[in-house]
């Protein structure tokens, strides 16, 4: 094998790999090899042995088999899963994969279908999103399989991105700690995390072609930092490239985010690809360090073997990603995963599913009291809209989950069930009689909104892409028009994976509610929330801005698009514009107030962490989970900046009344910003302004931060 290895690269791998003392000739225990620092903290069983046995099985691999371990078996799941090769004599188990961000993919049965991503970002609680995590590990493993194709922690450029609802919203700090989360909940439960697609993967219709552009600061400062986070604190398994382009190099041979992601950040596990299209050139991409190419072989199995045959690649490239594979399978120990039904679609899930949509419907407007509903004897409720009695769980892409039959609840069956004896009735606007039926009832509810025809996974010819607008549907529209008028207590409801432009509409109606595809509880989360059994706690993880044109353009039918260096709420406030409803915005049955706002410190420096304390008083007369969120004003004299970055966010639940003190820390060494010229993250010296309060546009409580360095 030395013999055959020309190249510097080549040469410096077997120098680095001596120094474990693993060389060919080291007359030693040959398998008396030493894990890194980043090896150790990565690998939750024993890494030294994990290696060993890695370094052990290679050994004995063939070119041919090498090249076949990095690639998938076949184009389409098999017995439930995608696998790689096993090679039993060599102990080397495969790889049984299944998506996915909402649960347990459809391929390989029925599973629990949790309330998708942006739906769990409106909690704004990682917490939350842990359990959510280490459920759908259980199903994973319930179903046979060792690797869950989650989360997607791509950050929500624009809302009309199709595949938005898989992602946790349009902020790095909230989606990295979302991300961070997950990781976390399933890895605990021995699953295999992929945490995907990097990088800047957020436009469906080009996804396969797309070239898109950003400056070194847009990367490292916006797109990249949940994956920087998640590879750093939450040492995710496995990290899948997206199939779109990044400066001029797709993502799965792009040695640039390669090498960010192994040299800048020390990754210790494998790369894999984007399913079928995300591959295109063997050579570059077993240079840039791509390990694993799903689900079958192109450019990898015999094309990269004939390529080492040809001189055009040098082995030692795969015995580096081999023994990454190998190492992450054994430290995991993926052979032992048996199937069990018993622990998929069970209650406990199934409560966690309710909590979650609890948690995460968003109530953006509530006049004159239309919320909640009574349960008085004999108060009545209409329904009516396209999606009232839908199942509409989210799209029907690779994130699909296939819950049993009859077991998701629809918005008008969940108010059924809470209304009991009251009379809950479901109308159709053509009703010639709508005037006069509306009359007789007490409150009209309207479930309107998206489906899987409007938004989700694809490219055109496979699934419905990029949604066409950020309005409603004109059938929607013309819903909200016919029966607005005839009614005083008109309450919407508006079921989607992101952003919706609803200037034309808050007039019409008394109350707005945002549900997203709130999984197989959501019709009940709905009814407890509309009677008021449950308080509103959700939170917007994108601005709903008041006009799609007050957002960067999103170009996605073009080769090539840029992605500048502010979006969402940074941009509407770089450009000094409205929204509608703000990032963070969410109102609740009460009245929350801010006060006192205090530091740990009032001067920092570099790898301080400054405490936050913040008082907070319900005035309202029942409890309250309320989500104080913390911004910082940057200085922006050095260059260029935000006017605001979210830093911190966390929960307290506050009685009738009641005054808490909420305390949240911020990591000083993240209020940098990346010089390009250094390379680093750089911190602004000067006065930053802390902020507290309710959203991005309502922070009443602030004072001032010295960073000196
Ligand atoms: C998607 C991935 C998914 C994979 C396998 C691809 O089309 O982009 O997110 O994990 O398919 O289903």
């Amino acid at each position: 094998m030395l013999a055959r290895m020309r190249s510097p690269l080549a040469l410096a791998l077997v120098a680095s790999f001596s120094l474990f003392g693993c060389g060919d000739d080291a007359g030693e225990d040959p398998f008396d090899v030493t894990p890194t620092d980043a090896q150790i903290a990565y690998c939750p069983g024993d890494a030294t042995d994990a290696l060993t046995r890695a370094e052990r099985a290679l050994r004995q691999l063939t070119l041919e088999q090498k090249a076949a371990l990095m690639a998938g078996t076949a184009p389409l799941p098999m017995g439930g899963s995608w696998k790689t090769m096993s090679i039993s004599a060599l102990g080397i188990p495969a790889y049984r994969m299944i998506d996915g961000p909402r649960g347990a993919s459809l391929v390989a049965g029925h599973a629990t279908p949790f309330p998708v991503a942006a739906a769990r970002g409106a909690t704004f609680d990682p917490e939350l999103e842990r359990r959510v995590g280490a459920a759908i590990a259980r199903e994973t493993r319930g179903l046979g399989a060792n690797v869950l194709l989650a989360p997607t922690v791509n950050v929500l450029r624009h809302p009309r991105w199709g595949r938005a609802q898989e992602t946790y919203g349009a902020d790095p700090l909230h989606i990295a700690l979302f991300g961070a989360a997950f990781v976390e909940g399933v890895q605990a439960e021995g699953i295999v995390s992929t945490v995907k697609h990097y990088a800047l993967n957020s436009i469906e219709n080009g996804r396969l072609s797309i070239d898109v552009l950003a400056d070194a600061r847009t990367m490292r400062e916006i797109y990249l930092p949940p994956f920087e986070r998640i590879v750093k604190e939450a040492k995710v398994a496995t990290v899948m490239t997206a199939y779109n382009s990044v400066n001029g190099s797709f993502a799965s041979e792009n040695a640039e985010l390669l090498s960010i992601l192994y040299d800048d950040w020390g990754f210790a596990g494998f790369t894999m690809s984007d399913w079928m299209y995300g591959t295109h050139d063997t050579v570059k991409a077993v240079h840039a360090g791509l390990d694993l190419e799903m689900p079958n072989p192109k450019i990898y199995g015999p094309a990269l073997a004939a390529a080492v045959q040809a001189g055009e690649v040098d082995e030692a490239l795969l015995d580096r990603s081999v023994r990454r594979l190998l190492f992450t399978a054994f430290c995991y120990d993926v052979g032992s995963i048996e199937g069990d039904r018993s622990l998929v679609e069970t209650d406990e899930a199934r409560a966690l599913a309710l909590e979650v949509a609890q948690r995460s419907l968003v109530l953006l407007q509530n006049e004159g009291g239309a919320l909640p509903l009574s349960d008085e004897e004999g108060f009545s409720i209409a329904v009516l809209g396209r999606l009232a009695d839908a199942e509409n769980i989210g799209d029907t892409g690779s994130s699909h989950v296939n819950p049993s039959p009859g077991t998701v609840v629809t918005p008008y069956q969940g108010l059924v069930a809470r209304a009991g004896s009251n009379p809950v009735e479901l109308l159709e606007a053509s009703d010639p009689e709508l005037a006069e039926k509306l009359a007789s009832f007490d409150a009209v509810v309207l479930v309107v909104g998206y489906t899987a025809e409007d938004e989700g996974e694809g490219e055109g010819s496979f699934g419905a892409g990029d949604r066409a607008s950020l309005s409603l549907r004109d059938e929607d529209l013309a819903l909200i028009e016919a029966v607005a008028p005839l009614h005083e207590r008109v309450i919407l409801v508006i079921e989607g994976g992101s952003a919706v432009v609803l200037t034309d509409v808050v007039e019409h109606v008394e109350a707005i509610v945002m549900a997203w595809y709130p999984g197989v509880e959501g019709g009940t989360a709905i009814a407890d929330l509309l009677f008021g059994d449950v308080n509103f706690s959700g939170r917007l993880p994108t601005s709903f801005p008041a006009d799609e044109a007050h957002l960067p353009p999103f170009e996605n039918d073009v080769a090539s698009t840029t992605y500048g260096y502010f979006h969402d709420y940074r941009h509407l406030d770089a450009e000094g514009l409205d929204p509608l409803f703000p990032f963070g915005y969410g109102l609740s049955y009460v009245e929350v107030s801010y006060s006192a706002i205090r530091l740990s410190k009032d001067t920092a420096r570099a790898g301080d962490v400054i405490d936050v304390e913040v008082d907070v008083t319900n005035e309202g007369d029942r409890s309250v989970l309320e989500t104080v969120q913390v911004y910082v004003r940057p200085p922006g004299e050095v260059v260029s900046r935000p006017v605001r970055d979210l830093r911190a966010f966390g929960q307290v639940e506050l009685g009738a009344g009641e005054t808490k003190t909420v305390t949240l820390s911020i990591r000083v060494d993240e209020l940098g910003y990346w010089d390009e010229a250094a390379g680093a993250f750089v911190l602004e010296p000067g006065v930053h302004l802390v902020e507290a309060g309710r959203h991005a546009r309502d922070l009443p409580q602030y004072t001032e931060l010295l960073l000196e360095l």
